[in-house]
């Protein structure tokens, strides 16, 4: 992978600004954080920059608030649940740039840390404006990004200001671009991917991508209805997208040719009605589903074969649950199929590396996140990786 400098790479940072990009889009709800995983995932950072003594300002978008400041979607809301996480007082200043920023930071002491207000108050944080850019660099003497899931925008507070002072990646954006060089960007082979999901419109530039990359795939998920029906399955009642079956014949092809085994499954879970335990409930094989059956799950036949095919990899990358995992028993092939994973990932034989939103609830649900090598919850960024695309905040910090 191209270097990065790290946070290994500062020298003395005494009574120096870190303008320090994370994640404080917290989930909310009635005022209060309901969820403090990403003031989690960049506590290292900050408390590292602060006990180096430096002087950490904060930066984050909350919400969408279109370029204009509003009392719902400040940033004040979330000192609390920082400072809960962090142990230490955290100072909020309602402003980005200018005379209150310097007095601020005049006020603050080595080791102190300062939460800004909500970046996207400003039109020009979007708009990736140098002016903007200019304007926060100007209080500050470098800047750490440790915001990975904010890394697919190119923003002033992601992009625009690495290109003006000297840039850093924090331990999360540092340990997030080393699992997925490790996965997809320099993996040990063979390499299989799984992707799910509830369909295929949703992620056709993540597959198209794959099958160049990897040497097994695996569909599991919604969208595998839509690749059994492009090879003549009747898949029922099922979630199905019929207008694609033309671009699954395509990506089946372009697997062909780069030498990528697909699979499909050749069981499934399927049931009259999509309900908890339903009375229709059966499994059977894939060209056994009724007119009036939805597939709701990979079968446990097709599941162990999976399985057996993980035992053969070196590295897996994971998007997208096999079925419906939110409805028992439609879970069953996503929990089977992640505890093998994670028990090749124990025994040291797999690097296992998952994201999107519903794949680590499901892997949470199965009870096997803890073991996987490496969990995404970047969201956006994650699939936009998996798509091969650059990513404008991570390359920025790539350049020399
Ligand atoms: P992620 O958020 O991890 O990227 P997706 O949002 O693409 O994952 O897909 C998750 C959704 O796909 C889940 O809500 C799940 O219920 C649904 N799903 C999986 N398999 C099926 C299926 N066979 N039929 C209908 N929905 C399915
Ligand atoms: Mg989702």
């Amino acid at each position: 992978m191209a270097k990065f400098r790290t946070l290994d790479d500062l020298g003395d940072v005494t009574g120096k600004v870190a303008l320090v990009r994370v994640d404080l889009n917290l989930p909310m709800q009635d005022g209060a954080v309901t969820d403090d995983t990403r003031v989690r995932a960049s506590a290292p950072t900050i408390l590292e920059l602060a006990d180096k003594g430096a002087k950490v300002l904060l930066l984050a978008h909350f919400g969408r608030p279109k370029g204009a400041r509003n009392s719902e979607q400040s940033l004040s809301m979330v000192v609390g649940a920082v400072q809960d996480v962090l142990g230490r007082e955290v100072m909020f200043v309602p402003e980005v740039a200018g005379d209150i920023v310097a007095q601020s930071v005049g006020i603050l002491r080595a080791g102190d840390i300062a939460i800004l207000e909500n970046t996207r108050f400003w039109p020009g944080e979007e708009k990736n404006d140098p002016e903007l850019a200019k304007a926060i660099a100007a209080n500050g003497d470098f800047f750490v990004n440790d915001a990975f899931s904010a890394a697919h925008r190119a923003h002033a507070t992601t992009e625009g200001l690495a290109r003006i002072l000297p840039a850093y990646a924090g331990r999360s954006m540092q340990g997030e671009l080393e699992a997925l060089d490790a996965a997809l960007g320099n993996p040990a082979k063979p390499v299989a991917a799984v992707v799910g999901g509830a369909k295929v419109s949703s992620k056709l530039d993540v597959l198209k991508h794959l099958v160049t990359q990897v040497d097994h795939l695996i569909i599991g998920g919604g969208m595998a209805n839509t690749f059994l029906a492009a090879r003549g399955v009747n898949v029922g009642k099922s979630l199905c997208e019929h207008d694609l079956t033309g671009t699954a014949e395509q990506i089946l092809d372009t697997a062909d040719k780069s030498g990528c085994t697909v699979h499909l499954p050749y069981d499934v879970v399927v049931s009259k009605e999509f309900a908890a335990n339903p009375s229709s409930l059966r499994t059977c094989n894939v060209h056994e589903v009724a007119a009036d059956e939805m597939i709701l799950d990979v079968g446990p036949a097709a599941v162990e074969a999976l399985g057996d095919v993980l035992k053969t990899c070196r590295t897996l990358v994971w998007n997208g649950p096999m079925g419906a995992f939110e409805t028992q028993p439609f879970d069953a092939a996503t929990v089977a199929l992640a505890r093998t994973a994670a028990a090749l990932t124990r025994e040291g034989s797999l690097v296992s590396v998952a994201g999107g939103g519903d794949t680590v609830a499901a892997l949470n649900h199965a009870g096997v996140a803890g073991d996987f090598s490496y969990i995404s919850t970047a969201g956006g960024a994650f699939l936009e990786w998996m798509e091969g695309k650059e990513l404008p905040g991570v390359a920025i910090l790539l350049k020399d």
